[in-house]
């Protein structure tokens, strides 16, 4: 799956995604697309994000990378991770054994993409530029050394 092709982008993706849901409430994105220079992701949202807020992601992302947080996996029954978690975004081949993804105490996500082991290989968060439109806010970003 080709959304799923660089680990480290794909890790940053995880840690965003909890960023966004804990800043706005706004739910994980719905639609991603991840690729080893340049990433986006999409969120329903209500508004254009400000200058301030945009830094305050960019900002909250990186903490979480210096914590250095280790990334786990672990496998839950699929009744046990459907009453914890959202399963729309997993293929149907992800089985009765659901993987759940942990960036340590900061977010669990069911993924059956490839990981860092911790968070610090993911190197600097950077969000290129975010816009709006018809409810959906996408956010740009790529990760420096
Ligand atoms: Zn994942």
């Amino acid at each position: 799956m080709k959304e799923y092709s660089d680990p480290r982008m794909h890790s940053a993706e995880h840690i965003l995604n909890q960023t966004m849901v804990r800043m706005f409430d706004c739910g994980r994105c719905f639609r991603a697309h991840i690729e080893k220079k340049k990433s986006k992701c999409d969120y329903h949202f209500d508004r254009p994000l400000t200058d301030r807020e945009i830094e305050d992601i960019q900002s909250g992302v990186n903490r979480v990378i210096e914590a250095d947080l280790p990334v786990q996996e672990k496998f839950l029954p699929r009744e046990e991770a459907q009453a914890q978690y959202t399963l729309d975004r997993l293929p149907e081949e992800a089985g009765d054994r659901i993987r759940i993804i942990t960036v340590g105490d900061y977010d669990a996500c069911p993924c059956i993409g490839p990981h860092v082991k911790s968070t610090r290989e993911i190197g600097t968060f950077r969000i290129l530029s975010s816009s709006f439109e018809d409810g959906v806010l996408r956010i740009r970003f790529k990760l420096g050394g």
